[in-house]
């Protein structure tokens, strides 16, 4: 296998930044030039000087004795002293009757020697005179003080100019640090449209509007409505966010900015919001626009949280970023778009409305999804049976991503001209899925056989917990395919009970407990994917017990704060107010209510395990059910009893027959 070939980028990429060089970028460089050429300039002149600088070399060269002896034997006829080569030239016969050469000698450069020598050469009847040579004593200090400083100072600001790689014009000085220069800012004529996207529907479908308010803003301001300003994507890599964002820009003939928000932060504190500043000022001019910021989380990370403090120079790039998104009107047809795979670090101010405050999520795509992006991407490549090599790639290739189908197919069409075939055949592309698969950052996120059996049975048992609890009529989607680090997820419709009873909360403990007793269930352990889970259910029981009065052990007393309200110091206890003995019944309550509603879960899906087999064999096979699929699937389900209440102090719990053998290995 050669390697470099596995890393050609898929030939649909659009390049990031475009390759003819903008006016603006041209007048950008101007002083870099400028700089460049004068600094050639000057080292020509240093060499100049350098050259008029070497001593003078008439003649014979002779050494300064002999000189004094000829001088003493009254052999030398002329003497000139050149004071800044400190040389002695002139003409001296070298042996009696011969006729004088011309001869050169260098003597040390100080008074004593200086005065030896001309006294010694007066009194052998010489004739002497002395050069004081001004003009190198001029040029010596030029070439030695003035120049170097200018060769320096140029040399510096080559540096400083090109370690910002800053645009700019260069009259305007330090301002200029903080442009970002074209070549950053990747402008291009956008020229994707949504035909270029598949397996992304409900994505569109949201950013339809956006393309709408772009291709025509006026249409918003006469209903009076507010147009989208901020949208945040969300997904793994590689499943179309930055896709998506200029289709939108190239289905509405907007401008299209893109600049990843790593670039923001640098070290010069300061430079990051004037680059925000500048980003959105180019945007603006060029209206209607989508700026574009990938991974927003590389300057949107939540500030003040954890040890240390925070970076200031990131807060500061945050501060303008808000600064600018609360300041442009909803006229100017500017939308922003960010793009991030982690939204959970990012900063809470980022999402408020006004802001970032509509999320799109895009997600791994399902198996269907990748057969439509095989296809899309298959398009003007030969494949010898498109129908069905594409359906068998497409089964075989669960958690790859957008990226990953486009470059299986890019890499069977390299290996197929490698191999002088005529088309691309079954052998190509399973070749090429080895190759987009190998490398061990790839294997990581290519599920497996066995874990896509465990995940449809973790998410099915979720599902039938949900549906046995009779919540069957909120379940969406379930899926085997992750939404981001995790395993697969079950959605639910948005419930519109503003104040959750005690049994709704417990039914939704008994959900979250779900997964992870079906996976004990079946396959007689649970895996590292519940943490989410666990998370989930134990803040609901923390906040049952502890907020709500919901648990006897504890009482009817607050013990503890709402953590969505405490943005600092995130102190969760009210511990300055609560004894020792309540907070150990608080850990009680709350073990008490998860141990009792993975019971019930348990219990639920000893039940139902036919139901559970069968939802996760079609899982695994489809790996999405959606609305109504869904719920046909779990119409027979065998509803729960009702869920107990929960019990208080140390009661022991009540059905340890059925606990006993819901834990059994079958
Ligand atoms: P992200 O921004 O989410 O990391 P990109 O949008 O850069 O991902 O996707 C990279 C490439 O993968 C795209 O240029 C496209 O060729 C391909 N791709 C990803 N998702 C899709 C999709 N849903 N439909 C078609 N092509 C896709
Ligand atoms: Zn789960």
């Amino acid at each position: 296998m050669t390697e470099p070939a596995a890393n050609a980028p898929s030939k649909d990429r659009p390049p990031k930044a475009d390759r003819a060089t903008p006016a603006s970028e041209r007048t950008a460089r101007r002083p870099a030039r400028a700089l460049a050429a004068s600094l050639l300039v000057l080292l020509a002149l240093y060499g100049g000087a350098l050259w008029v600088l070497r001593p003078a070399s008439p003649g014979q060269r002779v050494s300064l004795d002999a000189v004094l002896q000829g001088a003493v034997e009254r052999r030398v006829v002329t003497a000139r002293l050149l004071d800044e080569d400190s040389r002695v030239t002139g003409r001296l016969v070298l042996q009696i009757g011969a006729p004088p050469i011309r001869f050169y000698a260098a003597y040390p450069h100080s008074d004593a020697a200086t005065n030896d020598l001309v006294r010694t050469l007066f009194a052998g009847g010489a004739k002497i005179n002395v050069d004081s040579q001004p003009v190198k004593k001029l040029v010596r200090f030029v070439a030695q003080f003035l120049l170097p400083l200018v060769i320096l100072a140029n040399l510096f600001a080559l540096l400083f100019f090109f370690l910002t790689r800053s645009g700019g014009g260069g009259a305007s000085g330090l301002r200029a640090f903080g442009r970002i220069g074209d070549k950053r800012v990747a402008r291009s004529p956008a020229a994707l449209t949504f035909a270029n996207v598949a397996a992304a529907d409900e994505a569109v479908v949201e950013l339809a509007e956006v393309r709408d308010y772009l291709a025509d803003p006026s249409a918003f301001q006469a209903m009076g409505v507010l147009p989208p300003k901020g949208i945040l994507l969300q997904g793994p890599p590689g499943c179309g966010k930055t896709l998506l964002a200029r289709a939108v820009a190239g289905e509405a003939q907007a401008s299209f900015f893109s600049v990843s928000g790593s670039e923001f932060v640098e070290s010069l504190v300061g430079v990051g919001a004037a680059r925000v500043r500048d980003l959105f000022a180019q945007a603006r001019s060029a209206a209607p626009a989508i700026l574009f910021i990938d991974e927003l989380d590389g300057v949107g990370r939540q500030r003040g949280a954890g040890l240390g403090g925070g970076h200031d120079e990131r807060e500061q790039t945050l501060n303008e970023l808000l600064v600018q998104l609360d300041g442009f009107s909803p006229s100017e047809g500017v939308v922003v778009m960010g793009a991030t795979n982690r939204p959970d670090i990012l900063d809470p101010a980022l999402l408020r409305p006004g802001r970032f405050d509509r999320q799109i999520t895009v997600e791994r795509p399902d198996v269907a999804g990748r057969l439509d992006i095989l296809r899309l991407h298959a398009r003007g490549k030969p494949l010898a049976d498109p129908e069905r090599d594409l359906g068998e790639i497409a089964a075989s290739t669960p958690g790859f991503s957008g990226a990953d189908l486009a470059n299986v197919l890019n890499e069977a069409g390299l290996l197929a001209v490698r191999e002088r075939s005529r088309s691309i055949v079954r052998s190509h592309l399973d070749e090429a899925v080895e190759r987009v698969t190998s490398g061990p950052k790839r294997k990581a996120s290519v599920l497996s056989a066995k874990d896509r059996k465990r995940i449809a049975f973790h998410e099915g048992g979720h599902a039938v917990v949900a549906a046995a609890l009779g919540k069957a009529g909120a379940l969406d989607k379930l899926s085997i395919v992750s939404r981001g680090r995790g395993l697969g997820h079950l959605a639910m419709l948005g419930d519109d009970t503003v104040l959750p009873t005690r049994d709704d909360m417990l039914a939704s403990v008994a959900v979250a407990m779900a997964g992870i007793a079906a996976e004990e269930l079946v396959f007689g352990q649970p895996s590292a994917g519940a943490e989410a889970d666990l998370a989930r259910a134990t803040e609901l029981a923390r906040d049952m017990a502890g907020r709500f009065g919901m648990s006897a052990g504890v009482g009817r007393v607050r013990v503890l704060h709402d953590t969505r309200q405490v943005f600092l110091g995130r102190d969760y206890l009210l511990t300055k107010e609560v004894s020792q003995p309540t907070l150990e019944h608080l850990d009680d309550a709350v073990r008490r209510i998860l141990d009792d509603q993975e019971q019930v879960a348990r219990e639920v899906l000893v039940d139902n395990k036919g139901l559970l087999k069968a939802l996760a064999e079609s899982l695994v096979r489809q790996e999405t059910l959606k609305g109504d699929d869904l719920r046909r699937a779990l119409a027979d389900v065998v509803p729960a009893p009702l869920p107990a209440p929960p019990r208080n102090g140390s009661t022991p719990a009540t059905r340890p027959a059925r606990a006993r053998r819901a834990t059994a290995k079958e």
